[in-house]
């Protein structure tokens, strides 16, 4: 049984204020939710601070990159360790904000997402096609290839501990979410490409979440598909109203 997963990118929102009261206020709302799995990603910035709100609750916390080296001489980036001191459970890696602006390729993703297993955090590792590709037909070739190399050389209960996020970046930021059936497609498809990988019973395992402007108005059926797992949510995660809409909606 696979339990719905609802993770907030908050990308680069929110200075510390607004990120308390944002985690406070999702804090007071969610309180007696428990068949959702809650995860909210702030700024490096908020982190610690927003840990001290969330502290024993329902809620978990997941930082929105990492470097895969231990310690040094690397200006500017965050360890692993660091992000687990201060709180995070989770991270994601292979977003495609960092992917088409930062230079990220599915190399440092699976160096990012090693280094972060062996921390023991649970990484989400994001894959999804442009709107060039998927017009040229090209979406289960790119899907394979981020799944693939993203993931490569992980052990069975490594894999168990990671989470996919399924995320067109037509539909990111755009308002255009897939929709139920183009999402069930590719979800049912990355099964595949595990079950290939590894076996069918780690294929049902693994959770796969949807993004790409998902709302409340349209969680409901697309959690509702047979492969999709739950969601990673951008823009509508800044709201609190919207972000605890999302998480009632899949109950
Ligand atoms: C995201 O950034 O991961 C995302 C899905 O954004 P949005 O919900 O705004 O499309």
């Amino acid at each position: 049984m696979r339990r719905v997963i609802i993770a907030g990118n908050w990308k680069m929102n929110k200075n510390l204020q607004e990120s308390i009261d944002l985690a406070n206020f999702i804090k007071r709302s969610l309180f007696d939710i428990a068949d959702v799995e809650i995860v909210i990603c702030p700024p490096f910035t908020s982190l610690s601070d927003v840990e001290e709100v969330i502290m024993d609750s329902n809620i978990k916390m997941g930082a929105q990159d990492v470097y895969w080296e231990k310690e040094g001489a690397f200006t500017g980036e965050i360890s692993c360790s660091m992000l687990k001191s201060a709180g995070c459970e989770y991270c994601i890696v292979g977003h495609s904000e960092r992917r088409l602006l930062f230079g990220e390729t599915n190399e440092t993703v699976n160096k990012k997402t090693k280094a972060l297993l062996r921390e023991g955090l649970k990484p989400i590792v994001c894959v999804g096609e442009k709107l060039e590709e998927r017009k040229n037909g090209r979406t289960f070739s790119v899907v394979k290839d981020h799944v693939e190399k993203s993931l490569s050389g992980l052990t069975r209960d490594q894999m168990l501990k990671i989470i996919i996020a399924y995320e067109p970046v037509w539909a990111i930021g755009t308002g255009l979410n897939a929709t139920k059936d183009e999402a069930q497609e590719v979800h049912k498809y990355i099964r595949s490409l595990l079950k290939a990988m590894y076996d069918e019973e780690l294929a049902k395992s693994v959770r796969i979440q949807y993004g790409g402007s998902v709302k409340p108005d349209n969680i409901k059926e697309l959690i509702s598909q047979e492969d999709v797992d739950g969601a990673l949510v951008g823009g509508a995660s800044l709201k609190a109203d919207s972000f605890c809409a999302i998480v009632k909606n899949c109950l």
